[in-house]
């Protein structure tokens, strides 16, 4: 591992300024993905600033049941809280779904939807990889697939986000607070992540410096009737082959409303729009689930590869946005 310096600064502002001043200065947060990087190489800075106890670590209430999380708030705390729960329990299932118990313990709602793909290329500094390394090619093209995108990928690289905290907050229409060396912004959580085009080594529209401070949750009625469902390789501490995080208001057997986000097959948590639009006011049958899926995978590119490619996550990610809906519909008629 290459020697770095470590610093520990007083508060916000002041991590956001050293790491500002210096290109080669990261924010170490729970510390759960950048110090596996930094074991492996993928990340070698010259300066690791420490934020995790800067940061709020609390849970605020906002008016009308909106909910303001401190980015220091661990991943366990925040999955376990009752208003969580209550309120948005596709977010608490997300976070339950994801690594282990005591990642969870350490992971932070700040740090989580900044981590960086699994793709296996990315994470072996012996190949090539457009990620890490700009234009050094991408080995996952004809190499292995399984895990990668089938929505937005791009010739440079088709890896994925692998969190599942971010598919539940793209669906339940978060929002991001910042603080960078300019001062304070917000960010709709859909318009946080990017996808890769010819610049796959930015994961995000953050610049250098710029913290996540709070995510809020606004005041969601329908978010009490969500879900979240990951469909993976083994039962647990694996990341989603597909995922849906879900959110249906229904009436009289309609569905008045609707928030769909998915999550394995993009390079951005995928907020599902073409779905959600196909589901308002469309009856709550398996009809029209089929017919939500099909409009959101009409673009669908899956890759080949040396395992059997990716071609598997479409039928699978229409079989489980259908078993997501047809579990909130349930549920509501109870
Ligand atoms: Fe790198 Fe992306 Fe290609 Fe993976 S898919 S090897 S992360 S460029």
């Amino acid at each position: 591992m290459k020697p770095f310096d470590y610093r520990s600064p007083a508060d916000p502002a002041a991590a956001v300024r050293s790491v500002a001043a210096n290109p080669a200065a990261v924010f170490l947060g729970g510390g759960t993905n950048l110090v596996d990087h930094l074991k492996l190489g993928v990340a070698a800075p010259d300066l690791v600033v420490h934020v995790a106890d800067l940061l709020p670590a609390g849970i605020e209430e906002l008016d009308g049941g909106a909910l303001r999380i401190g980015a220091g708030v661990r991943n366990s705390d925040l999955a376990a809280d009752r208003r969580v729960r209550e309120r948005f329990p596709a977010l608490s299932q997300a976070l339950l779904s994801g690594a282990s118990g005591q990642l969870r313990n350490m992971a932070t709602t700040g740090g989580n939807p900044l981590q960086r793909t699994r793709c296996v290329y990315f994470q072996d500094v012996t190949t090539a990889c457009n990620k890490r390394q700009p234009g050094s090619g991408c080995s996952a093209a004809g190499g292995w697939t399984r895990h990668h995108a089938i929505l937005g990928a791009s010739e440079h690289c088709l890896a994925v986000h692998p969190s599942d905290l971010a598919v539940a907050m793209a669906a339940l229409d978060a929002e991001v607070r910042v603080l960078g060396p300019d001062g304070e912004r917000t960010i709709p959580f859909t318009g946080l992540h990017r996808l890769p085009a010819n610049t796959p080594e930015r994961d995000t529209v953050l610049e250098h410096g710029d913290l996540i401070t709070t995510i809020d949750l606004p005041a969601l009625p329908l978010a009490r009737r969500s879900a979240y469902r990951k469909v993976r390789d083994r039962a647990s501490y694996a990341f989603a082959l597909v995922s849906v995080a879900a959110a249906v208001d229904v009436r009289d057997g309609v569905i008045a409303d609707a928030r769909v986000a998915f999550g394995g097959v993009a390079h951005v948590p995928w907020r599902a729009h073409r779905a959600e639009r196909v589901l308002r006011g469309a009856p709550a049958t398996e009809e029209t689930y089929r017919a939500a899926a099909d409009a959101e995978l009409a673009d669908a590119r899956p890759a080949e590869g040396l395992d059997g490619g990716n071609a598997f996550k479409i039928p699978l990610l229409r079989r489980t946005l259908a078993a997501t809906l047809r579990g909130l519909v349930r549920e509501d008629a109870r």
